[in-house]
């Protein structure tokens, strides 16, 4: 079974085809905001750069239309003009090639690509993007969250302070290389209640010292970066040490970074726990969408147009994890 997966939640359109376990083709394009992320520019991004991704991964794979047998899309969460601007293109190309269509949850397309490429069963899972900050665990058929972020996401966060310091978007990357040539640990809100984070004071805080030119660039990305991974180093052992369990998985933009890697990795290993990150499929991608969607599809999960409306707000927990 040959699998078109069509990803576009908010920065990036991404077209990845899987053939079963196989994947045969990763394409992307993303939008460099001027600022932060703007939604309208942004969907019009995803929708002039849709066609050429296409071709191109088509191309790349050797494959035609009618060689594929499924075509998934990243139905929710994001920017609504994002989602529906690609669930259109893949609700037309659908119709037009008379392909089955599956729209599928953004979230647990992140988990499942790092459970695939890990090789994990029952992953304790640190979810870490732009927009989402999520510790998760699979119970009676749903990932449930077991502890999240009460305001923004912790790239949404990186790439806020990189946009008030100058840094160009995405921050994240940025930030990663200054805070090796930090050298003073510069004191931040740490803000952890229960299970759960927030990342809005230390963003302000951050932002503040900047301003006032005591602390360098550099010591601050060091320290914003020290206190708010272990901020989710924390929060995932608790989870960890409660729930017993022996996989964990690090997936979503920021699990790119080396320092974070680092510090889960160490955690885990404490606990006897093996550690993974899906690397080269962390951030967004059309793979990943592609394989969420083979995996509802062969679980006997079918829709109709009327059930691939877009959800901007589509939570992890409503996916009932049928595979
Ligand atoms: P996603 O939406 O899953 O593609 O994640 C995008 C987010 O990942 C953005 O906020 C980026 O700044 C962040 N990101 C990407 N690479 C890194 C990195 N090496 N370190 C920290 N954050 C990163
Ligand atoms: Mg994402």
């Amino acid at each position: 079974m040959i699998t078109l997966g069509i990803e576009g939640t908010a920065h990036t359109i991404g077209i990845g085809i899987i053939n079963e376990g196989e994947i045969l083709t990763d394409v992307k394009a993303t939008y460099q905001p001027k600022a932060g992320i703007h939604p309208r520019e942004a969907a019009q991004f995803l929708g002039e750069n849709m066609r050429n991704s296409l071709d191109l991964a088509l191309e790349e794979a050797g494959l035609g239309f009618k060689d594929i047998d499924l075509i998934s899309f990243s139905q929710g969460p994001g920017l609504g003009p994002c989602l529906r601007t690609v669930a259109t293109g893949a609700r037309a190309l659908s119709l037009h090639h008379k392909i089955p269509i599956i729209g599928v949850n953004h979230c647990v397309a992140h988990i499942e690509i790092g459970r695939f490429l890990c090789g994990f069963k029952d992953p304790l899972t640190l979810y870490v993007s732009g927009g989402n900050t999520q510790i998760l665990k699979l119970k009676d058929n749903r990932y449930r969250i077991f502890g999240e972020t009460l305001d923004i996401g912790i790239g949404n966060m990186l790439d806020k302070f990189g946009r008030e310091t100058g840094l160009k978007h995405p921050a994240g990357p940025k930030i990663e290389d200054l805070a090796k040539k930090g050298k003073d640990f510069v004191e931040l809100p740490y803000v952890v209640k229960g299970t759960d984070l927030s990342f809005s004071g230390i963003l302000t805080n951050a932002t503040e010292k900047f301003r006032t030119g005591k602390n360098s660039l550099e010591d601050l990305c060091f320290s914003l970066q020290e206190t708010s991974f272990s901020m989710l180093t924390e929060v995932t052992e608790r989870a960890l040490a409660h729930l017993k369990m022996k996989e964990v998985l690090l997936t979503g933009g920021v699990a790119n970074n080396k320092r974070l890697q680092e510090m889960m990795g160490l955690m885990a290993e404490e606990h006897g726990a093996k550690f993974g990150v899906p690397l080269g499929y962390c951030g967004d991608n059309g793979v990943m969408i592609a394989l969420l969607g083979q995996l509802m599809h062969k679980a006997g999960i079918r829709q109709s147009l009327d059930d691939t409306a877009v959800n901007p707000r589509f939570r992890t927990d409503e996916v009932e994890v049928r595979w």
